[in-house]
């Protein structure tokens, strides 16, 4: 049976990951931080800290996995510019720690591991280019995105040492279990909460930043695609279309049926950040040729699919 292992198993894309190894058949193993849960009954659960490295490299020396996905992360770019040296550890430090223990399972037990590097389009920074790919020069503009372009680097440093290791550079991925810190949930969630008249607006920051959303589970799919392809790569995972946050909040009241939206929406300049990525969008033509990956939801789709949970959420 083969082994996976999964860092931040508890997360958005690491609950959809492990459903899915399940469903194929492997045996998973979840490190997930005390008093976040197990993903499923049917995972192993190793309860730490991905930063805790030796503890992590001995559990990865004795479970011998043979995919590992390290999506564990301080996931959003505020809360980094809190917790700066914590992000670094968590981020960067981590992956680079995780790449050695899995380089070192390789030398022990002498099989490939095929090592998933869930890295993310902050380490573009402010682009000049746009749509951005896997040539676009790296300039994160945040703590979160330095620390995960240092792990993007070693997974690069990794693969020369002769480990199978993919970063896949995923774009903003949204989903019915999307933290309601990003601004998708949060307005999903304050539209649903306005239909069944708990509140009569949303407060939000720039309605003008511009991201590329895509559908939480098919960038899982890219992630284990890229695991398991023939050579090792970085890919630019994204759907390549960027709408504004203006988009989503219209897009999402008008599947609400709402259609003078204006009114629910009040703009806090508090909210608007110090240092925004306003635009990245991202081109995956390498993903879909190399992987034979593509998107399977519009923006439309994901934004109603959201909301439905939200409304089903009471
Ligand atoms: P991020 O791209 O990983 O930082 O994901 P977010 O969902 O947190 O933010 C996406 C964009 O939405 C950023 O450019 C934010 O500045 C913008 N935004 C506008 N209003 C809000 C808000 O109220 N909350 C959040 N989180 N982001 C907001």
């Amino acid at each position: 049976m083969p082994r996976a292992f999964v860092t931040g198993a508890s997360g958005q894309d690491g609950s959809y990951l492990v459903e899915r190894l399940l469903d194929e058949g492997y045996d998973v193993h979840a490190l997930a931080l005390e008093g976040e849960g197990a993903a499923s009954a049917r995972v192993s659960t190793h309860v730490g800290d991905v930063a805790d490295v030796e503890r992590i490299r001995a559990l990865l020396l004795d479970l011998d996995p043979h995919e590992v996905y390290n999506l564990a992360a301080v996931s959003s770019v505020a809360r980094s510019w809190e917790e700066p040296d914590l992000t670094s550890r968590v981020n960067g430090l981590a992956a680079a720690a995780l790449l050695e223990s899995a380089f070192q399972v390789q030398e022990r037990h002498g099989h490939a591991v095929r090592f998933v590097q869930a890295s993310s389009a902050e380490i573009f920074g402010e682009p000049t280019v746009s749509p951005q790919d896997e040539t676009t020069p790296i300039r994160p503009i945040n703590p979160y995105g330095a620390a995960k372009a240092y792990a993007h680097l070693m997974v690069g440093v990794y693969r020369q040492r002769g480990v199978h290791a993919v970063s896949a550079i995923l774009y903003n991925h949204e989903s019915p279990r999307r933290p309601p810190h990003f601004v998708t949930r949060k307005i999903t969630a304050g539209v649903a909460a306005i239909l069944r008249g708990e509140t009569d607006t949303i407060t939000l920051g720039n309605l003008d930043a511009r991201r590329d959303w895509g559908w939480a589970p098919d960038y899982v799919d890219a992630m284990v695609r890229a695991a398991r392809a023939p050579r090792a790569a970085d890919y630019v995972v994204a759907t390549g279309e960027g709408r504004t946050v203006r988009d989503f909040v219209t897009a999402a009241f008008d599947y609400a049926g709402v259609t003078q939206w204006e009114q629910h929406i009040k703009v806090d300049p508090a909210l608007v950040r110090p240092a925004d990525v306003t635009d990245l969008t991202g081109d995956s033509s390498k993903a879909r040729a190399e992987l034979g990956w593509a998107p399977t939801l519009s923006f439309e789709d994901v934004v109603s699919r959201m909301v439905e949970g939200d409304r089903a959420n009471s």
